[in-house]
């Protein structure tokens, strides 16, 4: 029987690379009905929302998605649709894994590195209050009454809660994925040294559960700054990392940068028994129906939903055909090139035939 899949294209350059994606991971073999639904600019047009209760209810029964990026629209009630989808399907690990590629340029070499993002908590809660507005005045009024440390009457205010249960549920996600693949430490990045009572309790709880992981994971704890010189002066020392949401959102595309930028970085949203699949990239506007950018993400995102689905063979028979294409550096995107107008670039859709004609041969490690 045919696994159902929710598909939601995206838009700007979503579209684009989520059907190569798509045509990758068809061309592998695997039995899957596609189900499209909308999301962003298409459902705003359809629906006069960027996500419909009718997207989200059919992830629900499936279980299963592959996203394009979406545009955040400006004044439309969402902060961010990608945002709010995590949220309202409790996807609450975000699991960027960041692999150096051969043929990738990039001033680091041989990063293996792991971001897990807790999704759903910390500065992203999207509590916030506006500057000048009679709800912050009278918040910072009894903040002024409860604390020694004033804070001005006119400042815009952000709520960072951290709990306990969201903290415990992440740290064990990262360990639990630490042993399913072979990680030897996991890193907790917190700023716990200032933000006592919100990155201390994420920190107090990782030194908790870490407890159960001894003998078979390191744990070790870090402020979130030392680990970003860290990471571009000694990246081989981290394997995977733990963070809460902000901090797991700017270190990701740190490590996007350490391997050779956005266009190789895919990335999955994972809860209990939901999961979606998507790019760290956005859906950069400017390149929109061009044919120019790099599938090399969406396409990894679909290996990451492979391995998900317990599709071994697929997922390294793809993972290995980007490898060998990237490698040779012919039939690559713009980006992937010594000169970024060079002539011989191939475009989106290209690049993509090039990786389903190359899984007929490509020769796979165990
Ligand atoms: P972006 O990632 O869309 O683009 C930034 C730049 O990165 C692009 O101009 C381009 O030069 C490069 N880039 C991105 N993807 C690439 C690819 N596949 N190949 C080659 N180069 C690539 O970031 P942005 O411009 O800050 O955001 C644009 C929109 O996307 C915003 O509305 C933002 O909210 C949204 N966004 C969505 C997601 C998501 O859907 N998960 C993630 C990030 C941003």
């Amino acid at each position: 029987m045919k696994r159902k899949i929710t598909f939601l294209a995206g838009d700007g350059i979503g579209p684009e690379v989520s059907w190569a994606a798509r045509r990758c991971i068809d061309a592998t073999g695997v039995g899957i009905e596609w189900i499209d639904k909308e999301a962003g600019d298409d459902a705003i047009k359809k629906f006069d929302t960027p996500l419909p209760e009718e997207t989200l209810e059919n992830i629900r029964e499936t279980r299963l998605a592959i996203k394009g990026p979406i545009t955040t629209p400006i004044g439309k009630g969402f902060r961010s649709v990608n945002v709010a989808l995590r949220k309202e399907l409790n996807l609450f690990a975000c699991l960027r894994p960041c692999r150096s590629f051969e043929g990738v340029k990039s001033n680091f070499k041989n990063i293996d590195l792991v971001i897990v993002r807790e999704n759903t908590e910390d500065l992203y809660a999207g509590i916030e209050f506006a500057s000048g507005e009679p709800q912050t005045k009278e918040l910072i009024e009894k903040l002024n009454g409860w604390s020694p440390k004033k804070i001005q009457d006119n400042a815009g205010i952000s709520i960072k809660p951290i709990t306990p249960e969201a903290t415990q549920r992440i740290v064990r996600y990262a360990f639990e994925y630490a042993v399913a693949n072979g990680r030897k430490k996991v890193t907790a990045v917190t700023k716990a040294n200032i933000m006592k009572f919100t990155d201390g309790l994420f920190m107090a709880e990782a030194q908790k559960i870490a407890k159960e992981y001894e003998g078979k994971v390191e744990y070790e704890d870090r402020l979130i700054d030392a680990t970003c010189m860290k990471l571009v002066l000694h990246p081989e020392d981290l394997d995977v990392l733990v963070l809460p949401n902000l901090y797991g959102d700017i270190a990701s595309d740190l490590c996007a940068g350490l391997v050779g930028g956005l266009g190789v970085a895919p990335g999955a949203n994972i809860g209990d028994d939901i999961a979606v699949f998507e790019a760290v990239h956005g859906s950069a506007p400017k390149y929109a129906g061009k044919n120019k950018v790099n599938p090399t993400a969406m396409i990894l995102s679909g290996v990451l939903m492979l391995r998900y689905m317990k599709e071994e063979e697929a997922a390294n028979r793809l993972e290995a055909a980007v490898e060998s294409i990237i490698r040779e550096r012919k039939d690559v995107t713009y980006d992937l090139k010594d000169d970024r107008q060079d002539p011989t670039s191939v475009g989106t859709a290209e690049m993509a035939d090039a990786i389903i004609e190359r899984m007929k041969t490509v020769k796979v490690s165990v």
